[in-house]
């Protein structure tokens, strides 16, 4: 069962959506709710999320700012922010421990590689096998992808963009579900 302790006034919660209501009225940073959130004794010294997960395993918080709507953000992304520094601006943050809840910034590393749109997608690589897993899309090649995205379900069309820039047609899709390269 849920249980959540505030980590600044020590009242006792058993449910996640208590949190954000909490934190409204106490002044329990989003920082410490988020270290009050990751289990630091994971095996291999990973950092794991505990709260929602997204579909391939990777944590996901809202991110409150004063005057602003949440904005829901990568949660091994929101660590290496605090602890490390901002992440240049369409960045991949990889894991090296192929663990994607963990979000211990020395498990993480800053990548520009598209290529299987990040670990996020190493699960499914082997559907496209291993071929063109070295291959680089730059800014340009994504912004001239999107310029003109083939139709839904037009396979044929996402296999010749894949070949064009020598990538999987899987990193092809990320670019254009933005899956990928998001602050483009
Ligand atoms: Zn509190
Ligand atoms: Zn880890």
């Amino acid at each position: 069962m849920f249980k959540w302790t505030c980590p600044s006034c020590e009242r006792t919660f058993d449910g996640p959506q208590c949190i954000g209501s909490h934190t409204r009225h106490c002044d329990v940073t989003q920082a410490e709710v988020f270290w009050s959130r990751v289990n630091k004794n994971a095996p291999n010294g990973c950092w794991e999320w505990t709260g929602y997960r997204q579909k391939f395993g990777h944590g996901s918080l809202a991110r409150v700012t004063p005057g602003q709507k949440p904005r829901y953000i990568l949660a091994h992304r929101y660590a290496w922010e605090l602890l490390v520094g901002p992440i240049p601006s369409g960045a991949c943050l990889l894991h090296h421990c192929d663990n994607p809840p963990c979000v211990n910034p020395g498990h993480c590393y800053v990548g520009d590689r598209i290529d299987n749109a990040a670990d996020s997608y190493r699960r499914r690589r082997h559907t496209w096998g291993e071929r063109n897993s070295s291959a680089i899309l730059t800014s340009a090649d994504v912004l001239e992808i999107r310029s003109n995205p083939p139709k839904p379900r037009a396979r044929g069309a996402v296999k010749a963009l894949a070949a064009k820039y020598g990538v999987s047609p899987l990193a092809i899709n990320a670019v254009l579900s933005r899956r990928s390269w998001k602050l483009i």
